[in-house]
């Protein structure tokens, strides 16, 4: 009896609303109630990030800024033709992720960051919330493109998550691209470690002048990833990174754990995070995005906001996330200066942005 009068405000909302774009509109601008009428806001959809960090306009030069730009459209217009002609948000998620990892830009593939040992050791995963299949693989020098190593370890092989040798021995027998390590030098990260290096030594030796520059801040962001919504309705979620720069002892991240780097599930939505990732860990951040909406039943706006803007600031971590839902709405929430990011609807309109609006 209670809900009569909701019931009523409900069909007088449906009869005052003469087309479909009218309620979409309403869809966005409201929440729970009218999500739950399963409005399709785009039939499918795709949207990236290339790192969350101190991105602040005025340390961007106008070359950077339009590399950045352009190599974030070419990887989400990859992934947007597969969508477009039909094909599986897993295909897309995939080479979108080959796209940003073959580019020195981003710290995944070519221009991972270098641990303390100087060595590249990357991480990915990739997961189908079709079937709730997953595959990750931690720690490996070799692989060119760990997105496809998690690929296929989610596909040809018993298990989920595969780390260091091992997972370059199923790399081989896969037959995927081996490169030698010295691939993943550049220049630019190996400058960003001898930075930390230099500050922790300063530290060390108590030199209060010690300078922690914005450089250093940043040099532990820049995974990057992509989530998709395929026109079958299904939804997919990948990640890929070198880590943090001057990480230890085998350190692993969230980017490779289904749950915290990547998750999906064709019931709520598609997340892939970047950020501290020891936060992002503790936190559960792409899983916990997925409960609010399967359990609490928020929608995918506010579940994005509560953990990224209360649950891991409060941890004492930083951030965002990117996400969709299987109504096709699209999420780039972050508590950092900026992060890279773009997304295409099935009308083919672009978003791509870096600082916050
Ligand atoms: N989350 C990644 C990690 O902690 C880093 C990043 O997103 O930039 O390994």
């Amino acid at each position: 009896m209670k809900k009569l009068p909701f019931l009523i405000a409900l069909c007088f909302i449906f009869l005052h609303c003469k087309n479909k774009e009218e309620l979409q509109a309403l869809s966005r601008n409201s929440h729970t109630q009218i999500d739950s009428l399963d409005l399709q806001v785009s039939e499918f959809a795709i949207v990236i990030h290339g790192g969350a960090g101190t991105i602040l306009k005025e340390n961007m030069t106008a070359e950077n800024e339009a590399a950045y730009k352009s190599k974030l459209e070419e990887a989400i217009r990859i992934g947007y033709d597969i969508l477009e002609n039909g094909g599986s948000s897993l295909d897309a998620v995939e080479k979108t992720i080959n796209v940003l990892e073959d580019s020195p830009l981003f710290n995944a593939g070519k221009g991972a960051v270098f641990t303390n040992a100087e060595t590249n050791e990357l991480d990915a995963s990739i997961m189908d919330g079709k079937t709730l299949n997953a595959g990750a693989s931690a720690g490996t020098k070799t692989v060119k493109n760990p997105i496809d190593l998690a690929r296929v370890i989610m596909e040809e092989s018993p298990h989920v998550m595969l780390s260091g040798a091992g997972a370059e021995t199923f790399a081989m027998e896969q037959g995927l691209e081996v490169v030698d390590s010295s691939y993943f030098f550049t220049e630019n990260r190996f400058q960003s470690l001898q930075r930390i290096k230099e500050y922790e030594a300063q530290k060390q030796a108590n030199n209060k002048t010690a300078f922690y520059d914005a450089t250093i801040k940043d040099s532990k962001f820049g995974t990057v990833g992509c989530v998709a919504l395929d026109k079958n309705g299904n939804l997919a979620a990948g990640t890929s990174t070198g880590g943090m720069t001057n990480k230890r002892w085998g350190r692993i991240g969230d980017s490779p754990i289904i749950g915290a780097g990547t998750y999906a599930n064709n019931n709520t939505c598609a997340v892939s995070s970047t950020g501290w990732g020891e936060f992002f860990i503790r936190a559960m951040v792409a899983y916990d995005i997925s409960a609010l909406m399967e359990y609490k039943g928020l929608n995918l706006k506010d579940a994005a906001k509560e953990v990224i803007q209360k649950k891991v600031p409060e941890l004492g971590g930083d951030g965002g996330i990117i996400a969709v839902d299987k109504h096709g709405n699209i999420v780039m929430e972050f508590n950092t200066a900026g992060m890279y990011r773009a997304s295409m609807n099935e009308k083919g309109e672009l978003y791509i942005g870096i600082y916050k609006d």
